[in-house]
């Protein structure tokens, strides 16, 4: 199983527009961050899952040269984890089918409001072509079994997904006892870290750890930087040696 990290920003991006802060205007490529996106490709099932679709969606596929999807998970509704959708129409054309997509039931509401013309009955054509799948247990996809983790995002309630050994979960601020007990023996976890400074609805770096203590996965990434965190080499000094930043682009092997 391989996975690419396709974005690990919050929802500004980074550099953030008009933004002249060391971290916007750092040389480091890895201080450049498309909204938060994550690609799994699984060899042995045979299936090609995309968790989240944000409004860099295109130019996530282009630069990691991604043609072909099989199902798209969302963590929840907000505009930096679902603006890209409409651009899911290039995979239906290309490979002449429907995309599933798998959310809660909140969400899947929210897209159908949003993107009504999608979902209509009278459809325009040309429209991206998706089916909308309500999640409530586990996902079978193939011979691939995925874990919905539930998660809290202030006073959201949003979904995590784990995968084999790999769990991705963004836009955390709690994981109760009940979803820990489901993220037992990692290999790899990625956790959203948006900054140092108390955040509503986002762990800062000093919750987030707390929580890698938990789960104690063998490697654990950080996503969904802000920029005023801290530079990529910057926040590395401030981490434990099994945990890292992310970088958009970066490529694990499961
Ligand atoms: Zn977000
Ligand atoms: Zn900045
Ligand atoms: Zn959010």
């Amino acid at each position: 199983m391989e996975c690419i990290l396709l974005g690990t920003g919050t929802s500004q991006g980074i550099p953030v527009i008009g933004c002249k802060c060391p971290v916007c205007t750092s040389i480091d490529i890895r201080d450049s961050r498309l909204r938060v996106s994550c690609f799994i490709d699984d060899e042995e099932s045979n299936q090609k899952i995309l968790i989240d679709i944000g409004p860099d969606f295109r130019q996530q596929m282009l630069s990691n040269q991604i043609s072909d999807i099989d199902a798209v998970l969302l963590t929840h509704e907000h505009n930096d984890h679902t603006a890209g959708l409409d651009d899911i129409r290039a995979i239906n054309f290309l490979h002449n089918k429907n995309i599933p997509f798998y959310g809660l039931d909140r969400v899947i509401t929210d897209i159908k409001n949003r993107f009504h013309y999608a979902l209509s009955t009278n459809k325009y054509p040309g429209v991206p072509q998706i089916e909308m799948h309500t999640v409530e247990r586990e996902i079978q996809l193939g011979s691939l079994k995925i874990i919905p983790i539930p998660i809290m995002h202030g006073t959201l309630p949003i979904l995590g997904y784990r995968i084999k050994n790999f769990a991705y979960l963004t836009d955390a601020s709690l994981i109760t006892k009940e979803s820990l007990e489901k993220l037992k023996d990692l290999d790899v976890l990625v956790i959203n870290a948006l900054r140092q400074k108390k955040h509503y609805s986002h762990f800062t770096l000093e919750e987030a750890l707390i929580e890698i203590e938990k789960i104690r996965p063998k490697k654990t990434y950080l996503t969904h930087i802000s920029h005023v965190f801290d530079t990529h080499e910057n926040i590395t000094k401030l981490l434990p040696d099994n945990v890292c930043v992310a970088y958009d682009g970066l490529r694990l092997s499961l």
